[in-house]
């Protein structure tokens, strides 16, 4: 991907950028307190781009003074890019891409007042989706993986994680992988894949947790891990779901085949966060229910470990799709030092949806996050939650030139717009898409 890439990436100059949000760091951590707020905006911008790489970043007069930009101009291809924002392509680190159909028996169910949990009895939730990716072929999955990635796209997205979760067994949990794969080759952006065997005990092991834990440790993980279709494994920990025991058990056998993790925790239940901070989680997502010891367990680690901390990955979409009128406690996280990033949660029971600006309108809205902290909290904290933050996130010499640019003179327009996409163009690895 990336020599292709190499191969075929102009040499891009963006010049006369009304605001570059550059977000470049003195730190290696991710952006925690009040430095999540600090874009690093640059105001008549400019960015070159080389191999897929970014070479400069600065003021559009700089660069046209540079004398390497100069001797080359003719070869370079310019995009005037007058009145409108730059930023980092967003990086969305928890989406379920791999699923087949939306789950509208369960819309209207809990519009008629049916809460997630009933939901779930009644043989609604996630296991629905199971038995259409169970009879799906690889092709017609990759094919509704591609749809999702090609809308998230279209709205400024250039990095996916991407879970498996609706196979639950071992054919169709490594068969999502695979799908989940063969979409990212046909996808100029990059995709993070994870596998999300415990996602909920299948129905064919109910009341036998113990047995399907066994089979995701000691069959789905050493074959997704020798195959490599997965960089990360992910547990839904939480009521109805696996519990904290569980999760550990996930954990040492992910980490056991050099697989990284990460949690669902806190969504509809508090579980204890400190016992999983041990596994080096990248993230734990969800994060509605944490008290104020888990905040201080995660603040206290990502003061230890400023390079390997433990992002608290916040999905707001779940909330408001879900009628909760209940949201987490960004502001208590982040003003407590915890890392925090925001992602879409992209899935068909809770969250159907692709779009980051959305994401952002809802934490600017409902967890009072500032625009500048949901931007930061979308690309150079959500790269982290991904342990990818040396490639990507942020707009700076020496990462991937993964850039968005929005149809808009202000970046706070970003959140502020709703619905309506206002993402011009994205460039991926230094390509237009
Ligand atoms: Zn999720």
């Amino acid at each position: 991907m990336r020599l292709k890439s190499l191969r075929t990436s102009p040499t891009l100059l963006l010049l006369n950028i009304a605001q570059l949000v550059a977000l470049q760091s003195n730190t290696n951590g991710p952006r925690r307190g009040r430095d999540l707020g600090e874009l690093g905006l640059i105001e008549d911008g400019a960015v070159l781009s080389v191999g897929g790489k970014i070479v400069s970043v600065g003021k559009t007069k700089d660069a046209l003074r540079d004398s390497w930009i100069r001797k080359n101009r003719r070869k370079i291809r310019e995009i005037d890019c007058a009145g409108k924002v730059v930023l980092p392509g967003f990086v969305d680190s928890h989406t379920h891409p791999a699923f087949t159909a939306p789950r509208l028996v369960d819309f209207e169910k809990r519009i008629a007042g049916a809460t997630y949990e009933q939901i779930a009895e009644a043989g609604g939730g996630i296991r629905s989706s199971v038995e259409g990716v169970r009879k799906a072929t690889r092709a017609a999955l990759a094919e509704h993986v591609l749809a999702g990635l090609k809308a998230m796209l279209a709205q400024g997205t250039t990095t996916i994680e991407a879970k498996s979760g609706y196979g639950l067994s071992l054919d169709a949990e490594l068969k999502s992988l695979e799908a989940i794969g063969d979409a990212a080759r046909q996808w100029p952006g990059t995709v993070v894949p994870t596998l999300l065997g415990a996602h909920v005990v299948p129905r064919e092991y109910e009341g036998r947790e113990g047995k399907y834990v066994r089979i995701v440790c000691q069959e789905m993980i050493p074959r997704a891990a020798e195959g490599k279709l997965a960089c990360f494994v992910d547990v839904f920990c939480d009521r109805g779901a696996f519990s904290p025991e569980s999760t550990e058990h996930i954990f040492f056998a992910a980490r056991e085949h050099g697989l990284g993790v990460r949690a669902h925790v806190c969504q509809l239940s508090h579980c204890e966060i400190a016992p999983l901070l041990k596994y080096d989680p990248a993230s734990l997502d969800h994060m509605d229910r944490v008290t104020d010891d888990d905040i201080a367990a995660l603040a206290a680690q990502a003061v230890l470990s400023p390079a390997y901390q433990t992002v608290a990955t916040l999905v707001p979409g779940a909330n408001h799709f879900l009628g909760l009128g209940r949201f987490p406690d960004a502001r208590k996280l982040i003003d407590s030092g915890v890392p925090v990033a925001l992602a879409t949660d992209y899935n068909p029971g809770t969250s159907p949806t692709a779009s980051m600006p959305f994401v952002l309108s809802l934490a600017c809205t409902h967890m009072k996050m500032t625009p500048a902290e949901a931007i930061a909290a979308a690309t150079i904290n959500g790269a982290h939650a991904l342990r990818l933050a040396e490639r990507k996130g942020s707009i700076e010499p020496g990462k991937d030139a993964d850039l968005a640019i929005f149809d808009v003179a202000d970046y706070r327009e970003i959140p502020y717009w709703i619905v309506g996409n206002r993402c011009h163009k994205v460039i991926c690895a230094g390509v237009e898409t």
